[in-house]
């Protein structure tokens, strides 16, 4: 057995306390910070550097070495260096042979290269074994302790020993490995840190669009109009009326979105006669972002929650309710209360505070702290049960908000319909094919379906 494979065996089999030296190439601000955590954990760290010289910066219980002699001293090599200077290991393959090295390398650009850097790696040095790991965390993190957030650390490779070894560090530092695989799955793992929001990509996009659609809408209608057809100077609508129908609009929207990918998929699902047939990549896709849809609907709802408390304080309001009183005082005449509209407008308000209530039950469940905590059962009755009464309560309290008005020929400026005619379109297409869909003559099937039985099955006993 040569010396090298010695000093991997030792590292597994040790039960003693004590710590196998960890290896690490490269000063920079990734290997010093690695470095201090490593030693933290009582691990001897010695580094492998172009200069010996040693820096305030190097923690200072750590040894600075060349890089071969470095080497030598431990089974495991962390590789701290950009993946552009790797040629230079070329020439230290034989004392590299054997080795786990640990490329913790990441790219500037999404798939920047044909093949990932530790696959790069492998294949500069075949006798060592090389292992991803640690590319998703950050020095920063490292250095600061505020690891929270990225306890995760990716790890892949083909060495299993190997992987073994790394996953040990990895939990002794404080931190949960992942295994990912073989080499193969470091690509992913390299493309991780890169990736900007994937799943609020869509529902980012989607969200500016209607909004800007819908400020438009109600700038035309509002402000532009009344401005030609009745002489009214409103553009101060835009800093509060606009936003707050804006708002409600996009809150009830983006939650009947949430929804309704799932009723596309029912309907496949029914259609086909089987759960087991792939639904379309847009249907994928979109049921994978409901979770960001959801939140961003709760923003808006909550915006709009802030944008109606301060609705007393605005000078408009405030006039318009004196002319009101004047009109009164003048006329000597009380107006009498109107009993309809007074139930109108209290049950729309109460609706209102119920359906944000529920908005809010969701978005907490949808935290993963809060929904690690709930099992698959109660997990879906929030977000499907309760879910879908949130969307009722909302839907009915802009139904009961515009009343007879949306019927009314003054809504119709333009011959546009007004926002909130728009807003119900959605919805409530969701809430009538719902409806449909929990009919036992379409719910038994569909239930069935879901648990594995199939109309025509491609495989038959
Ligand atoms: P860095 O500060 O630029 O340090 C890289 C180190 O590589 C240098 O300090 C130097 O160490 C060594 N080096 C530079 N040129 C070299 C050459 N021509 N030949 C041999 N060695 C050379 O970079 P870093 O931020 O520490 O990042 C190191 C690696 O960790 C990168 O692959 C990066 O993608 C990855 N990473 C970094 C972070 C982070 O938060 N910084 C997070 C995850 C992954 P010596 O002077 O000691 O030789």
């Amino acid at each position: 057995m040569n010396k090298n494979s010695s000093n991997i065996m030792a590292l597994t089999a040790n039960t003693s306390n004590k710590r196998e030296t960890v290896c690490i190439f490269g000063t920079g601000d990734f290997g010093r910070a690695l470095g201090h955590k490593l030693i933290q954990s009582g691990y001897p760290v010695v580094y492998g550097s172009r200069s010996t010289q040693i820096s305030n910066l190097i923690p200072k219980d750590a040894e600075v070495l060349g890089h071969a002699e470095a080497a030598q001293k431990a089974a495991i090599i962390i590789i701290a260096i950009q993946r552009q200077h790797y040629n230079f290991l070329t020439p230290l393959a034989e004392v590299l042979r054997g080795k786990v090295l640990v490329d913790i390398s990441n790219n500037l650009k999404l798939n920047q290269y044909p093949e990932s850097n530790a696959e790069y790696l492998a294949q500069l040095l075949p006798g060592s074994k090389v292992v991803k790991g640690f590319n998703t965390v950050s020095a920063w993190a490292l250095q600061s302790g505020t690891l929270d957030a990225s306890r995760q650390v990716f790890v892949c490779g083909d060495d299993m020993e190997a992987k073994q070894m790394v996953m040990n560090i990895v939990r002794a530092l404080g931190l949960t490995p992942l295994d990912k695989g073989s080499l193969l799955a470091a690509q992913e793992i390299e493309n991780y840190p890169l990736q900007l929001f994937p799943m609020w990509k869509f529902p980012i996009l989607l969200s500016f669009g209607l909004t800007a659609f819908f400020f438009f809408y109600c700038l035309a209608l509002d402000v532009i109009y009344t401005y030609i057809y009745e002489n009214n100077n409103f553009s101060f609508f835009i800093a509060i009326t606009i936003p707050n129908r804006v708002c409600p609009v996009m809150a009830l929207i983006l939650l009947a979105l949430v929804y309704l990918p799932g009723i596309f998929a029912a309907i496949i699902q029914l259609y086909r006669g089987t759960k087991y047939r792939r639904f379309p990549d847009w249907l994928d896709k979109w049921m994978l972002c409901r979770k960001q849809l959801g939140l961003i609907a709760l923003a808006f709802a909550s915006l709009h929650v802030v944008f109606t408390l301060v609705t007393p304080l605005r000078a408009f309001v405030r006039w318009r309710s004196s002319k009101g009183v004047i009109a009164q005082a003048l006329n000597n005449k009380t107006e009498p209360l109107n009993n309809t509209d007074a139930w109108l407008s209290d049950s729309y308000l109460a609706l209102g505070i119920l359906g944000y209530f529920l908005f809010v039950l969701l978005g907490i469940t949808s935290l993963p702290s809060v929904s690690n905590n709930v099992n698959w059962r109660e997990f879906r009755f929030v977000q499907s049960k309760l879910g879908y009464l949130a969307l009722i309560l909302c839907t009915a309290h802009t139904l009961v908000y515009g009343g007879k008005w949306f019927l009314s020929p003054s809504a119709y400026k333009w011959y546009l319909p007004n926002i909130y005619i728009l807003s119900l379109i959605v919805p409530c297409a969701v809430l009538v094919v719902k409806f449909v869909l929990i009919f036992p003559c379409v719910d038994k099937p569909l239930t069935q379906i879901r648990q594995g039985w199939e109309r025509n099955p491609k495989y038959s006993e």
